[in-house]
């Protein structure tokens, strides 16, 4: 069970990255997984190369689109352990609509975020959770001007059965978050602080150590509670890590399609039948 391959990532040395490559590499092998009963499906930015550094099936899919693409997997073979990743401007700007339905629709996948608060594949223009006043001093010298979004904020809104949050210096809680969040049936979400040394110098190990808070420290935390979750969310401004939130009762996406489960596509002979394709399609409709 080693989820690691041959190839070398090319992010920059000190990428938070390369610890959410470690924990979810740590976290698969931990929950018993076989390379062939896992499916990584990424974004595009530094972060999205990932699909590529686990040995696992992978896909790198284009701009925000993981989440689409990962629920096509999952519903061709409901087999597969399926991770969904990418970075903050990926997940939360252009894919942000797919992550609000991919959270109230409940597919059992695992969607995990890297979250640096730039775009660090063009150079660190800010992003959706970049915060109102940062600089860049390229693309942003006189500070950004629009409010921050607050990822779990709009996670909790959507209806989300399962949320987590991490930080890339504690490999520890991170890998167990993923493996919670992967045994979580349902949706999962797996928000990182995941810190881009070259280009946020706003944002780092040292800065995010000093601003979190880890959600286990809160004396009568209750993580079933969601209004709980949301007023600590916005108490902390997002910087709580941990497991923020659980509804263990929600029914999957997949256990709510009538005659789903006697029909993955995966098992059905090339090509696909005419009557197959009819009854699947109702299924839709
Ligand atoms: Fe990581 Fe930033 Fe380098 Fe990209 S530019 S690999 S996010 S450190």
């Amino acid at each position: 069970k080693d989820f690691r391959n041959e190839v070398r990532p090319n992010w920059c040395p000190g990428c938070g990255d390369f610890s959410v490559q470690a924990a979810i590499q740590k976290a698969l092998a931990e929950s018993g997984k076989e390379p062939e009963e896992v499916a990584v499906i990424s974004g595009i930015g530094c972060s999205g190369r990932i699909s590529g550094y686990i040995n696992s099936y992978g896909f790198h899919t284009i701009h925000g689109r993981s989440l689409p693409v990962a629920q096509g997997v999952k519903l061709a073979n409901r087999d597969l352990t399926v991770i969904a990743s990418g970075g903050d401007g990926d997940g939360f700007g252009i894919g942000l609509h797919h992550f609000m339905h991919a959270a109230r629709r409940n597919m059992d996948i695992t969607y995990i975020v890297m979250d640096n608060n730039i775009y660090g594949l063009t150079k660190g223009q800010t992003s959706p959770t970049s915060a109102q006043g940062f600089k860049n001093p390229k693309s942003t010298p006189e500070g950004n001007i629009e409010n921050a979004l607050v990822p779990a904020q709009v996670a909790l809104s959507a209806g989300i059965g399962f949320l987590a949050q991490g930080f890339s210096s504690d490999i520890k809680q991170l890998t167990e978050i993923i493996k919670a969040a992967i045994a979580h049936k349902g949706f999962s979400l797996v928000s990182v602080y995941s810190p881009c040394v070259t280009y946020n110098k706003t944002n780092t190990y040292d800065w995010y150590k000093e601003n979190i808070t880890v959600v286990d420290t809160i004396e009568g935390y209750d993580k079933t509670n969601r209004i709980q979750a949301m007023a600590t969310v916005m108490e902390h401004k997002g910087l709580v890590t941990g497991i923020l939130y659980q509804n263990e009762s929600l029914k999957a996406y997949e256990d709510l399609i009538p005659g789903y489960k006697e029909e993955p596509i995966v098992n059905h002979e090339l090509p696909l039948s005419e009557d197959f394709l009819t009854k699947t399609m109702k299924e839709f409709v």
